[in-house]
């Protein structure tokens, strides 16, 4: 296997293998037939582009996207390897050049999609020529179990028969247990070594946001942990899109709408800016995101809810494929659950499926409304455990407190009871708080029992309680499809008091922000002018190649160019995502930018990021005011990095406005009387100069008093 590894560093530019990539690789390339389930961004193209490299002959790859083929193509072009793909978006000349390449046994890699493999001409070409393997990539699609059945991946199943000498490798990055045993009857894979890679992903923290006010709450994520980020949104419905993205647009984001409805020209258009461009939002209807494998989408946003477990594992996982820090964020409607519930309802699919659909509805929303740790929900929902709770979802980050709410859940449900078990959330909360609405008063529910007996919770609290009651399956979408809702049969015991209720407590305010883990490569404010640098270096050589600013190279690997600072070609063959081609085609790029950015002198040295970040501003010229509105921060804490920065000798003290000499002198005479430099104490120098300076101004004085000593 030192090859592989030899392969993984000369070509792909990476030192280690992930997770089951290198037992499938052995596998792979001894012959043997694979099934590899992996994370999406657990990094499946390499599983089969390496021992494509390794065995003779040309690895045959069927996808069933043709953008993602066009991306995977000139990416690994980029490296060197020789790869081209076949499909219906080329013309006749072009196809014809193709397929001259492989039969002249030049290619190592040939994406086709599964309709062009079965046509005459390319199978009579694929049998003459010498084949490392078949790579079946999203071999989901084969199974009427998953969710993206494709009738033509069911002919993929030949490949036995006519290549029994040709090892197949089948990928995907979801499976159930069904699904899975299904792609193993379908593709007879039934002696294929099958790796499933843990479906953990680490650098995602998950977010679920309290019920209202979604799209300002969603504005306020974007403001807090993505400012210029990109990422994408995903709303149900293609009007919901456009209207998002332009309020987005209004707000002063760039943003783009993604759905069905668009001509395909504009869906290839918008796909293409939200790959090329930094820090574009796409608002999508789920169509988009499945054939894109931009690495360093850093969120995804729900704003409405997915339709499974299994959705929603997906649709997150198109953030942060890059392992760096990502979110996925998600705020749903009691509606949506109770529109999903209809639809099962009046689906007229079989009453089995609409049992599996309902089970898988009631999962969802058990994630949604858990008040433990989120991943360790969500893994175990895909059958692994995860010992401890993950510190990287909001449950963890912020726990949610919990109360007995077998009180609150008795009364909701009569309410729901006595109001004939057909009214929605809204109406039946305003009986509860004891509103006299007039579609109350008409229905005399004033005079019900339960009229007004909910004055302890607010209109949000009793909302949570339904959404939970919801959850938990006590209460169902009622028959008639109007949005009401009626009781299960599951309500009896917990109607009588013989079982518990516990109830998650949303916060009253919004809870201070939760944070993904900060970026573990945050750039120092010093090394700011290079970062910036190299991150425009990579647009232009973007731009000039024609590709995605993340083919050129990852964040990571500018980042450790930041670090390193390599100054020989030599030592670029020690950056993480360099290899020999990259070197050869922009190495001497990358080290003119490095020789001849200057890191700001001022900023070199050793006081923390927090305190540089405000040097930098005063640097720029800016007030402590300006500095601490832009910042965010108290004008106090401002004057606290400076006074930091002058007892360093960073700057002078005279470098403050607000101090000329005679103030200073003023406040070094009150400090001697008050012993300021013995107590360290501030006040009654404060006092004795009856209040006439900030706090903040002493303590820079003081801090020159310091550095002078
Ligand atoms: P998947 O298809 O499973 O979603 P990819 O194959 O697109 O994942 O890989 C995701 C990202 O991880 C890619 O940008 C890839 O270059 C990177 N990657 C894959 N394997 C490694 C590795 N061993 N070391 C470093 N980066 C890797
Ligand atoms: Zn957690």
């Amino acid at each position: 296997m030192e090859q592989a590894g030899k392969i993984l560093k000369d070509i792909f530019g990476y030192d280690q293998f992930r997770g089951a990539q290198l037992d499938i690789i052995q596998a792979l390339s001894n012959g043997q037939d694979v099934l590899a389930l992996m994370p999406t961004g657990g990094g499946k193209s390499l599983c089969y582009q390496i021992p494509a490299l390794m065995r003779s002959g040309t690895g045959i790859v069927i996808s069933p996207l043709i953008a993602l083929m066009h991306d995977q193509v000139k990416a690994l072009k980029q490296l060197g390897v020789k790869a081209a793909f076949l499909n219906s978006s080329q013309s006749l000349q072009e196809q014809d050049a193709v397929k001259q390449e492989l039969f002249q046994g030049q290619l190592d890699l040939l994406y086709v999609a599964p309709e062009r493999l079965f046509s005459p001409g390319t199978m009579g070409l694929l049998q003459q020529v010498d084949l490392a393997l078949f790579a079946i990539d999203e071999v989901h699609c084969v199974s009427q179990w998953g969710h993206d059945f494709r009738p033509e991946y069911r002919q993929l199943r030949q490949l036995v028969e006519l290549f029994p000498h040709v090892p197949r490798i089948a990928l995907t990055a979801t499976a159930d247990q069904k699904t899975r045993q299904d792609i193993v009857e379908q593709l007879a894979l039934s002696s294929a070594a099958q790796f499933v890679d843990s479906f953990n992903r680490p650098n995602i923290c998950y977010t679920i946001a309290d019920e209202g006010q979604a799209r300002e709450q969603l504005w306020r994520f974007l403001q807090e942990n993505h400012p210029d980020d990109a990422g994408i949104v995903y709303c149900l419905s293609r009007k919901k899109t456009e209207d998002v993205a332009a309020w987005l647009r209004h707000k002063g984001r760039d943003a783009l709408a993604y759905h069905a409805g668009l001509s395909t020209e504009q869906r290839a258009d918008n796909q293409n800016r939200f790959l090329h461009e930094d820090g574009l939002i796409v608002v999508a209807t789920v169509a988009f995101g499945m054939g894109i494998d931009k690495p360093d989408v850093r969120f995804v946003a729900h704003l409405n809810m997915p339709k499974s477990v299994e959705a929603y594992a997906q649709e997150t996982g198109r953030a942060g494929r890059d392992g760096e820090p990502a979110n996925a964020w998600l705020s749903y409607a009691l509606s949506d659950a109770i529109t999903y519930q209809q639809w099962i309802n009046d689906s007229g699919a079989p009453e089995e499926q609409k049992i599996v659909e309902r089970q898988k509805l009631d999962s969802l929303l058990a994630l949604f409304e858990a008040t433990q740790c989120r991943r360790q929900h969500l893994l175990g929902y895909f059958g692994e455990t995860l010992d401890q709770p993950c510190g990287n979802c909001d449950n963890c980050l912020a726990p949610p407190k919990t109360m007995d709410g077998v009180e609150a859940a008795q009364k909701a449900l009569s309410t729901v009871y006595r109001t004939g078990q057909r009214f929605g959330i809204a109406y039946l909360v305003k009986v509860l708080l004891g509103k006299e609405d007039e579609r109350i008063i008409a229905n005399r529910h004033d005079t019900i029992s339960t009229f007004g007996i909910g004055t302890e919770f607010s209109n949000k609290q009793w909302r949570a309680v339904f959404r939970q009651l919801l959850a938990q399956g006590y209460l169902v979408a009622e028959k008639e499809g109007f949005g009401g809702v009626m009781l299960s049969d599951q309500c009896r015991p917990l109607l009588k008091g013989e079982i518990g209720f516990t109830l998650r407590c949303p916060p009253e305010k919004p809870v201070k922000k939760v944070k993904a883990k900060e970026k573990n490569f945050a750039v120092s404010v010093a090394d700011r002018p290079l970062w910036e640098a190299l991150v425009a270096l990579r647009l232009r050589l973007s731009t000039t190649h024609n590709v995605p600013p993340y083919v050129i190279c990852h964040n990571r690997t500018l980042m450790e160019l930041v670090q390193k600072r390599p100054d020989t070609l030599d030592a670029l063959y020690d950056i993480s995502g360099l290899a020999a081609k990259k070197i050869e085609r922009y190495g001497e790029d990358f080290l003119h930018v490095i020789a001849h950015t200057e890191a700001n002198p001022l900023l070199v040295n050793k006081l923390s990021d927090t305190v540089n970040e405000s040097l930098a501003l005063f640097d720029q010229g800016l007030c402590v005011e300006n500095i601490a509105e832009q910042r965010d921060l108290q004008l106090s804490t401002i004057y606290g990095h400076l006074a930091e920065a002058i007892e360093a000798g960073v700057i002078e003290i005279g470098a403050i406005d607000a101090l000329d000499d005679q103030a200073i002198g003023e406040i070094v005479e009150a400090f001697e009387t008050q012993n300021a430099l013995e107590t360290n104490q501030l006040k009654p120098s404060f006092e004795a100069l009856d209040g006439r300076y900030d706090y903040g101004l002493l303590k820079c004085v003081l801090a020159d008093c310091m550095y002078q000593q």
